[in-house]
């Protein structure tokens, strides 16, 4: 394995972790691909190979069904008492706080993000998710219907039950987020899990794996299997076997989904791409509005769902917003994300950063101009300066299309009552964000925006209580808080006469 060209000490439980092949965990083992393949994960940051891992296809994936299957219906996990899943949540997020370092620094290496947000968000964030499920476990309710029906008397309730097995395929971008937003309400919701990490970030997962181990989950409650999209996840969505499939990724790829679930018709829940509006009104409060605007696109290096990838400003301050966000993008430090003093780190692969840099070149080739960046950093590994977009048009695929990079296009509006009709242009619904020291305008425009999230005089704010998720090509479903929970759950109606 290549050494890790590093400016800190890499925790000697991630060199281990990464010196041995990562195998799969299906039924409460660590075992080898059916096939004896494996692929490589790569240091964003180098473009060196970080480790190899286990290549699950569909026939790990029927392995991991059938384990997550029998869990479902047999052993200690169908018969436990809710306070006792929710005392295995809480643990597994006590050994997450425990390993904190450990995973901050994989999920880093893997996916390229900084340590520093490794370690204040995506950490924490997992188990924080992880804590909040776990007290939903002991809260799961039906209710009591009176009914209608004449002449005898009835006594009607229902019951929420777990769904079954539930297949859950997860992108690259936030992993052990994405992985603690999959697991967590399903476990607390009863079911068993075949889980699918994304091919470029499979790392943090399997340490998690090894952590739900430790924390004491039955075998076959909780079954990873690492591999590519177009075999084990396709497969995991199209099996027969598995009762509902939970999907955060691409809209291109939400749709095969749907289609491969609609065989045996599974539960399907969506969370998809965005091309979210950030409006900044004229009487915006811009020393938050502008470094907020900046957050905005360029956390995480622009790879996020909810990312405010289309800035709209009132044009009495545009010149000042544009000029504010540029110099706001200069103040990152941009390097390896394991250096702790990055802010700003590689996109996550080779692919990713062709894709970024394509769009970059379509939009100069429209006609757009960069108020700054626009190009990728010469060197090794896969680095974008954070970019600017003025001078767009509504039909440039700049402003059409989810980027899920660094870029932002910058948008003049005169009549703050047209705003909404230009935010609302897209076919996505995701999440937006209104910047006004106006409670009145706040809260129309929050009316008025087709979107599962507005943000107001602020963005990227996310609560595991927080019902998350989109309108229209955006997604279906809501994750976290009640409705979270509800999505691995079936309503069962219980009619007697009395
Ligand atoms: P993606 O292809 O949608 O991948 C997401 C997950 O789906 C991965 O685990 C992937 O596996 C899996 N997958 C791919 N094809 C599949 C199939 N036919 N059946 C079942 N599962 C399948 O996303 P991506 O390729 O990583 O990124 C492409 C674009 O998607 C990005 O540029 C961005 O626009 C968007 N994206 C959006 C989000 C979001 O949160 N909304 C997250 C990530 C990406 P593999 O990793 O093995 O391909
Ligand atoms: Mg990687």
């Amino acid at each position: 394995m290549a050494t890790i060209a590093s400016p800190v000490e890499i925790n000697s439980e991630v060199a281990d972790f990464l010196k041995r092949p990562r195998k799969m965990f299906i039924g409460g083992a660590w075992v080898e691909a059916a096939s004896g393949k494996t692929f490589d994960t790569y240091n964003p940051a180098t473009g060196e190979v970080l480790a190899k891992v286990c290549e699950g296809d569909h026939v790990d994936i029927d392995r991991a069904v059938k384990a997550a299957r029998k869990a479902f219906e047999e052993g200690p996990w169908p018969d436990m008492v809710p306070a006792e899943r929710a005392r295995l949540l809480w643990k597994l997020a006590e050994l997450i706080d425990e390993h904190k370092e450990e995973l901050a620094e994989l999920e880093t290496l893997d996916n390229g993000k900084p340590l520093l947000f490794s370690r204040i968000v995506d950490v924490p964030t997992a188990a924080a998710n992880f804590r909040y499920m776990s007290g939903w476990a002991t809260k799961i309710e039906g209710s009591t219907i009176p009914i209608s029906m004449p002449r005898a008397k009835y006594f009607a309730y229902t019951l929420r039950e777990p769904i079954g097995v539930a297949g859950q395929i997860i992108p690259w971008n936030f992993p052990l987020i994405m992985a603690s937003l999959k697991l967590g309400p399903a476990l607390a919701a009863g079911c068993t899990v075949v889980l699918k990490p994304a091919e470029q970030t499979p790392l943090t997962a399997l340490r998690l794996g090894e952590l739900i181990q430790e924390a004491g989950f039955p075998d076959g409650v909780v079954n990873i299997v690492p591999g590519f999209g177009e075999t084990a996840g396709a497969a995991l969505a199209a099996h027969p076997d598995v009762d509902k499939v939970a999907f955060t990724g691409s809209t291109e790829v939400g749709r095969l989904i749907v289609t491969a679930a609609a065989g045996n018709l599974k539960k399907v829940s969506l969370e998809l791409g965005g091309k979210s509006p950030n409006i900044v009104f004229a009487d915006a409060d811009l020393d938050c509005a502008i470094p907020g605007s900046a957050n905005a696109i360029f956390f995480n290096q622009g790879q996020i769902c909810a990312a405010g990838s289309r800035l709209f400003v009132h044009k009495s301050i545009f010149d000042k917003v544009v000029a504010g966000v540029a110099e706001a993008s200069k103040k990152f430090q941009i390097g390896p994300g394991i250096d702790p003093a990055t802010t700003l780190g590689p996109l996550v692969s080779q692919e990713q950063l062709e894709r970024v840099c394509g769009y970059l070149d379509s939009g100069i080739k429209d006609g757009a101009k960069a108020a700054i960046g626009g190009r990728k950093i010469a060197g090794s590994g896969y680095f974008v300066e954070p970019t600017v977009l003025v001078d767009v048009r509504p039909e440039m695929k700049v402003v059409r299309e989810e980027i899920f990079g660094p870029v932002v296009t910058a948008i003049p509006f005169s009549d703050p009552n047209e705003i909404v009709k230009s935010a609302n242009d897209t076919h996505y619904g995701l999440a937006s964000a209104v910047w006004t020291r106006d409670v009145s305008t706040a809260h129309k425009v929050a009316a008025k925006i087709r979107a599962g999230t507005v943000w107001v005089n602020c963005y990227n704010i996310f609560d595991a209580a927080l019902p998350f998720g989109g309108y229209r090509q955006s997604g279906w479903g809501r994750e976290c808080g009640r409705e979270g929970i509800e999505l691995y759950t079936e309503t069962k109606a219980v009619c007697a006469q009395l």
